[in-house]
């Protein structure tokens, strides 16, 4: 599939998508507290989503059941909120959510602590959120698209990290992934040169030991394999000529 250059109004779409999500986010992120459950949260964030006009992506894609993934400590990706699930002081909360809004979608990640953290885990998670940042530094027309992926590993192993290898950032537009997949360490090639009108998810999931992870026994539920910490960090950007823009953070 080819990479899609989005036309005006599809841009329109996606940047609405893209607020309605920063609100999302901001008003789950308010809900982390110790004694929530995540499928409280899920709630809260869906109920959010749809107030805005919009409907969650995630919601039954390839067969999710529930609006957000809610995946804490050594969860990495794709937990399942569930009324079991309690948060306790000092769990970290990694929250990910998708917006359809008209037909377009958008797709960020954040991940918050839950009342006192440690310094580590908090570490963690401002490593992770930096590494976003530190890619996209080279996410501009006419760069390489493997730029960023080199950016974000050479930043967190820089700290003592590593970055998830089995899960990749992607694509997204009328799709929630579309071509191309953007993986989160150094390629041996560039790969396809950045077009203005590309919009993409780009999502580093940072590991406190090593980036090895395994799937539960629920099909969905990402892990690490040696148990320690992991967070994610995820926005959707537009690229253009000079730096991307931003999608899904309040402007
Ligand atoms: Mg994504």
């Amino acid at each position: 599939m080819a990479v899609t250059i989005k036309s005006k109004s599809e841009i329109e779409k996606m940047r609405k998508a893209g607020h309605i999500l920063a609100l999302v986010q901001e008003e789950m992120a308010k809900h982390v507290k110790p004694g929530i459950s995540t499928w409280e949260l899920d709630k809260i964030g869906e109920q959010k989503i749809r107030e805005l006009g919009a409907t969650p992506s995630f919601l039954h894609l390839y067969g999710f059941p529930a609006s957000i993934c809610i995946s804490v400590n050594d969860r990495v990706v794709h937990g399942i909120p569930s009324k079991q699930e309690i948060l306790q002081d000092g769990d970290i909360v990694s929250l990910d959510a998708g917006v359809n809004y008209q037909g377009y979608h958008s797709d960020a990640a954040r991940t918050v602590p839950c009342g006192t953290v440690s310094a580590e885990a908090q570490r963690l998670i401002d490593v992770t959120r930096q590494s976003f940042f530190e890619g996209i530094r080279f996410a501009t027309a006419g760069n390489h698209l493997y730029d960023i992926s080199a950016a974000i590993e050479d930043y967190v192993v820089a700290h003592g990290y590593s970055c998830v290898r089995d899960l990749v950032g992607h694509g997204i537009g009328s799709q929630v992934h579309e071509d191309p997949q953007i993986p989160n360490f150094r390629q041996k090639r560039r790969g396809i040169r950045l077009a203005a009108g590309m919009t993409l998810a780009v999502e580093p999931m940072v590991n406190e030991g090593r980036y090895d992870v395994c799937v539960l026994d629920d099909d969905w539920t990402v892990v690490t394999d040696d148990g320690l910490l992991s967070a994610h960090y995820e926005n959707t950007i537009l690229i253009t000529d000079g730096e991307p823009e931003i999608l899904s953070i309040l402007k």
